[in-house]
């Protein structure tokens, strides 16, 4: 069923079955992964109905969720990008409500899309170009010199859709590596950057935004590994990375959290990486470190109600992803390994998404340590990884 009569302020259409919460609009959550499971809790909180839509039955946000695998949402979101867009924008023809709106996550789902939109808005980038053969790539690696970053245009995530061609040589390995020029690749020059950024951004319904303290995110391996807030930059560069943010959300359709990722670069350039159109990994230290979390923020934002304080209300936090180290049940032994000990450090908090097959390198669960200092959350921490190591060999 689709709601028609949609505005600025309030969501669509009430829910009849509903009783006196603090929305009676129903939240349809396109995917069910980790990020589905959050914006589940913390809805809860505050009474509002979520229904997840994942094709997976056990997905980690199932148990969570108030209905599964009905359309009959006051308003419809997503927890990841890499949804059918055409029938998201069927849909919001025939007068469902979608936040953020489809042509945001059109844009956003083909990162080269994503690319010539923020350059059109003036926002910096690095330099990228479309390559469709080998001599394309060749013309780029000559513009933009090496390393050069090949990347897949569509369904990237964790760094699975990037591959490095340190040299010439290695431009086609790097290319072949991504599944070839049929899965549409393009070339970003290379950041040398300090350290990588990000700012959550919330855009409320009547296009107002807030934005969350700058984080400095630490990747491995392409998946994002460690975030610490506040970063540690100076205060010139933590106001350039909310402009940019800012700017690069603004340019955008529809209400929710974004997430903008930026390279802080030797030069002392802010440049955007990605966004991401829903609530992040850099943002999941928010649920102990903010007066609001980023789901709560996001659910907010979507249904209509006043967004609140994005500021945090700890001086420190440091986040940590529990990624697989090992298939199957040596892999969940590991990681519960780590969390018995991470249950009786001061300031930490545990999350397991419950995912029911352990991978190697799969997002399985974090931890976040809140506390009085970043040097008081990383010596926790530290701690924490240097015991593991040392019970676990
Ligand atoms: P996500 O899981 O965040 O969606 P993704 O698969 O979309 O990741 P990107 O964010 O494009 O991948 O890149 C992953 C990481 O690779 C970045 O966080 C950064 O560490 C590195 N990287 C990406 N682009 C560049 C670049 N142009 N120069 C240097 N490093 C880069
Ligand atoms: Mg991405
Ligand atoms: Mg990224």
């Amino acid at each position: 069923r689709a709601s028609r009569d949609s505005n600025e302020t309030s969501p669509a259409r009430k829910d009849d079955s509903s009783v006196h919460g603090l929305s009676e609009t129903i939240v349809g959550v396109l995917g069910g992964g980790q990020l589905g499971r959050m914006l589940c809790q913390a809805a809860s909180q505050l009474a509002i109905k979520v229904m997840v839509l994942d094709p997976l039955e056990n997905c980690p946000a199932s148990a969570l969720s108030y209905h599964h695998m009905v359309v009959a949402c006051g308003v419809l979101t997503v927890e990841i990008e890499h949804v059918d867009v055409a029938t998201m924008e069927k849909l919001e023809q025939q007068g469902v409500d979608c936040q953020p709106k489809a042509s945001t996550i059109r844009i956003i789902q083909d990162k080269y899309l994503q690319k010539v939109h923020f350059s059109r808005h003036g926002i910096p980038l690095p330099e990228f170009m479309e390559v469709n053969d080998l001599e394309s790539a060749w013309r780029a690696g000559k513009q933009f010199g090496y390393p050069l970053m090949v990347k897949s245009k569509r369904l990237a995530y964790d760094g699975r859709g990037n591959a490095v061609a340190k040299s010439e040589e290695e431009l086609s390995s790097a290319i072949t590596a991504l599944g070839g020029f049929d899965r549409g690749l393009y070339v970003e020059k290379w950041a040398p950057f300090v350290k990588e950024l990000a700012v959550i951004v919330v855009r409320g319904r009547d296009k107002s935004i807030l934005c969350y303290p700058v984080v400095e995110t630490i990747h491995k391996e392409n998946i994002c590994h460690i975030v610490k807030a506040p970063a540690a930059v100076p205060w010139k560069i933590s106001e350039l990375a909310t402009d940019v943010a800012h700017k690069a959300v603004s340019s955008l359709e529809g209400a929710g959290i974004f997430a903008v990722e930026l390279f802080w670069t030797n030069n002392g350039q802010i440049l955007l990486n990605e966004v991401a159109p829903r609530p992040h990994n850099s943002g999941h230290h928010t649920i102990e470190s903010c007066y609001t979390s980023q789901f709560e923020q996001h659910m907010r934002a979507v249904v209509g109600l006043p967004l609140g304080d994005p500021s945090m209300k700890t001086p420190a936090a440091i986040m940590y992803n529990l990624l697989g180290e090992a298939e199957g049940e040596r892999g969940f032994y590991l990681a519960h390994q780590l969390i018995g000990k991470a249950l009786s450090i001061p300031g930490a908090t545990v999350h397991w998404y419950d995912k029911p097959e352990m991978r190697q390198q799969r997002k399985m669960g974090h931890i976040t340590i809140v506390g009085s200092s970043m040097g008081l959350v990383e010596s926790h921490l530290n701690s924490l990884l240097k015991e593991d190591s040392s019970d676990c060999q």
